[in-house]
């Protein structure tokens, strides 16, 4: 199959998914995961009209989007893996979303970057639902006052972003989450990736993280 099938496949079943919960059939926004693909391989999808993508190295995003953003200025490129405190000026300066804000020296590096530059990126606060002791994010039962600590900062968080465990069901996963953002007074939700979209779809998901299902496996 040719890349823009399976992106309009992966459209479709997003589609179906937002019926089949009683969802807006565009209540969900799809963000084609680009990492480890080069600019030649991400430019097939832009062709076949994709504009949000998702990148999680600093680094690498640097090395391709700029040249990318050149050809087709209304892109929306956002930074969904872990982000250190060095990187936050450049992080501010690229991505147009950032969903990996957690914790507090991150989220006051990003905060004394928007000041420097004027330069706002939208944010979502990670939230490590399944406690993995390798994987980033905050716990779940400290979210809410993140979140609070977030606002004090001057942060403007718009939603919560969570990556189960591989091994296990995602929904209650999916569920916690949910509920944490209606705890934390955050109205988007991202969450599902290729293996599990369409069940982050029935939970509530406002915005799914899809890649392999897109641009092959990696
Ligand atoms: C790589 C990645 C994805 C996409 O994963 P696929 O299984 O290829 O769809 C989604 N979210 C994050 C945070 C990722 O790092």
């Amino acid at each position: 199959m040719e890349l823009e099938e399976r992106l309009n496949e992966v459209r479709g079943r997003i589609r179906k998914a937002c019926l089949a919960a009683g969802r807006a059939p565009d209540a969900v926004t799809l963000v084609a995961v680009s990492k480890t693909f080069d600019a030649e391989a991400i430019r097939p999808a832009i062709f076949a009209g994709q504009r949000v993508f998702g990148e999680n190295r600093v680094q690498e995003a640097q090395a391709k989007w700029p040249g990318l953003r050149a050809e087709t200025p209304d892109l929306e490129l956002r930074l969904i893996g872990p982000l250190q405190s060095n990187k936050a000026a450049e992080a501010v300066a690229l991505f147009d979303v950032i969903e990996t804000v957690d914790r507090e020296k991150i989220a006051k590096a990003i905060a004394a970057e928007i000041q420097r530059q004027g330069r706002c990126p939208r944010l979502f606060v990670q939230v490590n639902t399944g406690l993995e002791a390798q994987k980033a994010g905050i716990a779940p039962a400290d979210a809410a006052s993140f979140v609070t600590l977030c606002r004090s900062l001057g942060l403007d968080v718009e939603g919560l972003m969570c990556i189960p465990p591989v091994e296990e069901n995602p929904g209650p996963h999916f569920a916690l989450l949910a509920k944490l953002a209606k705890q934390s007074g955050v109205e988007r939700l991202s969450m599902g990736m290729s293996g599990d979209f369409e069940t982050a779809v029935a939970f509530g998901a406002t915005s799914v993280r899809v890649g392999s299902a897109i641009f092959g496996s990696r």
